[in-house]
């Protein structure tokens, strides 16, 4: 994490991603761009934080300042990811962001990370829908392979048992996709559960 201090505690937006303060790399200590939140009002303890965090994302992730427009592509799920956790951490180290290369506010693994990302989404009994397959061209341009799996849940599947078959299936699918092609490729997973809905739901 570049600066943990100049990051909003309540909705992860990072102000020294644009000019501020005197000496321009200087964290601001304003009220939030993003969530509008004041220092020193709802940021008083780590209960307050998240209760403020939760009431933020509950009214929909909006952003608030008046005078200062929306950063372009802007992706409160993926800024979400900067509130430090097991979960935030791993993919904030290991993703590789797919906005810039693809136009898609997802993340993408390596193989060795998405087995890991995949252990920690067993941990949390968070089911694997499906993925893609993103191949990296000879220029490091990214593109979709069109390869993909999904998994859908059995009727009456505990949502353990889905967790741990859908996931069962995504690990089978990258170690044979691996063997099949021999290359190197990144993977694309959607989780059951996005980082706000994480976040609300204490994982
Ligand atoms: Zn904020």
């Amino acid at each position: 994490m570049d600066d943990e201090k100049a990051i909003c505690r309540i909705c992860g937006f990072k102000p020294s991603e644009r000019p501020g303060g005197e000496k321009g790399s200087e964290p601001t200590y304003g009220i939030c761009k993003c969530c509008g939140a004041e220092p020193g009002h709802g940021d008083s303890s780590p209960e307050a934080i998240k209760s403020s965090r939760e009431k933020w994302i509950r009214e929909g992730m909006a952003w608030r300042s008046k005078t200062e427009p929306q950063p372009e592509n802007w992706d409160p799920e993926w800024q979400l990811l900067n509130i430090p956790g097991e979960y935030s951490d791993f993919i904030r180290k290991n993703g590789i962001y797919l906005q810039p290369k693809l136009g898609v506010a997802e993340w993408a693994f390596g193989r060795g990370n998405a087995l890991k990302y995949l252990d920690i989404l067993r941990a949390k009994k968070i089911p694997c829908l499906g993925g893609d397959v993103i191949a990296e061209g000879k220029d490091g341009a990214f593109g979709y392979t069109h390869d993909n799996w999904h998994h859908e849940k059995g009727t009456g599947d505990s949502q353990e048992k889905y967790a741990n078959d859908s996931i069962a299936k995504a690990i089978k699918y990258i170690k044979n996709y691996q063997e099949k092609t021999g290359g190197e490729y990144y993977y694309v997973m959607v989780a059951g559960l996005r980082p706000s809905e994480m976040l609300l739901s204490g994982r």
